[in-house]
């Protein structure tokens, strides 16, 4: 069978540019189209001929094979070059659909939702609700032994009014037209192989085997709103910053009764005034005066639920480290707990009145004042290594 050609086809000149051609194809679609050609074979090719055309003419490289080359340019199997008229309606919606954008056109729910992820949705459930993400901040104390949250959310709620369904009243369902009523439809596609039957969503419908004839005045046959929700949330003792928890199906609500998203908690920490998290363990730097070290000292210090007391030998070194064991943070997975290590930093005094002068230059002549580190005493760089390790 000879093709016609497709600048015909569009009704366009040879010299049309692309946003005519647009114009022109989007005129024959929606005169040729299905939903409005019930059962009218002779249309439904006309819609495949002039969505072939426009595959072509749409774009700049097979265009210009076509200005030069005809038909016979265009490749494929045999004489019917280009596909032998090959794209199903399948294709045609999901590659053309935007071409029917805006929203005065009667069949705008026909290619709003069925040229894009409706196709693949789930019989009856329409679309799936986004998944929704909020950060909360946790004091190391609510860390330490777990909280449960309550936190507002602002999200897509199934609509009060027709309880998600997008209809004004019961009545306003009616059985979709396209499918009677089964939510699929089957194709017959000519492929080099011959003849092959593919059943699909339907993709007026969505799959869900009705249509709504008069929408919910709330949410405008969305089946969603715009509110706020109470969602109380256990959080377990030992998260760290940026942690993700999920909550399933406490997201944004799903058009028309599509199961709602999940809902993402991305863990924050407030820092805490003395103490410093690394992993499970706790880092308290302890400030001393030289004093102290030199005659030794018991002091406090902070846990992240109340204190506890230290005692310091006469003669600790600026860097030591004592380790409290199990005053750390539980871990996530409950097995053996972190250790508070304290860092003894000797705090040198930096205004010193003429008397204290004296009296240190008369200490300073003692040999026992003279840095002697004996072997065995660690460096700030050996201490690291010792905690890395
Ligand atoms: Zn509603
Ligand atoms: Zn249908």
């Amino acid at each position: 069978m000879a093709k016609r050609d497709y600048y015909e086809i569009l009704g366009v000149g040879k010299d049309a540019d692309a946003s005519e051609i647009k114009k022109a194809y989007r005129k024959m679609a929606l005169k040729y189209h299905p939903d409005k050609n019930q059962g009218d074979t002779a249309a439904e090719e006309k819609f495949k001929e002039a969505a072939e055309a426009y595959e072509v003419l749409s774009d700049d490289n097979k265009k210009q094979r076509y200005d030069r080359f005809g038909h016979q340019g265009m490749g494929g199997a045999g004489a019917g070059g280009f596909g032998g008229g090959g794209m199903s309606m399948e294709d045609i919606f999901s590659q053309f659909g935007d071409v029917f954008g805006g929203h005065s056109n009667p069949f705008e729910q026909f290619f709003g939702g069925g040229a894009g992820g409706g196709r693949t949705s789930q019989r009856g459930s329409a679309r799936r609700g986004s998944n929704l993400r909020i950060k909360v901040s946790l004091t190391l104390k609510e860390i330490a032994e777990g909280v449960e949250k309550k936190i507002k959310v602002n999200k897509q709620k199934s609509c009060d009014t027709c309880n998600g369904s997008g209809a004004e009243n019961a009545s306003s369902f009616s059985s979709c037209d396209m499918c009677r009523g089964s939510g699929y439809v089957r194709k017959v596609a000519n492929t080099i192989l011959g003849q092959m039957q593919t059943t699909s969503t339907c993709p007026k419908c969505n799959g869900e085997g009705q249509t709504i004839s008069s929408k919910c005045k709330t949410c405008h046959g969305s089946g969603i709103q715009r509110g706020e929700e109470v969602i109380s949330i256990h959080i377990p003792a030992g998260v760290e910053e940026g942690m993700q928890l999920s909550v399933s199906g406490k997201g944004n609500a799903g058009e028309r009764g599509g199961h709602a998203g999940d809902l993402l908690i991305v863990i924050e920490e407030e820092p805490h005034e003395h103490l410093i998290r690394d992993g499970n363990n706790l880092i308290y730097e302890l400030f001393v005066s030289f004093l102290d070290v030199s005659l030794g000292t018991k002091t406090d210090v902070p846990l992240i639920d109340g204190k506890a007391k230290i005692k310091l030998e006469p003669g600790t070194q600026s860097g030591k480290i004592l380790r409290l064991k199990g005053k750390g943070l539980p871990p996530l997975n409950g097995l053996g707990k972190g250790d508070l290590l304290v860092n003894v930093n000797v705090w040198t005094p930096q205004n010193l009145s003429s008397e204290e002068r004296d009296t240190l230059e008369k200490l300073k002549e003692s040999e026992n004042f003279k840095p002697n580190p004996r072997k065995g005493d660690k460096g700030f760089f050996d201490r690291m290594k010792e905690y890395f390790n």
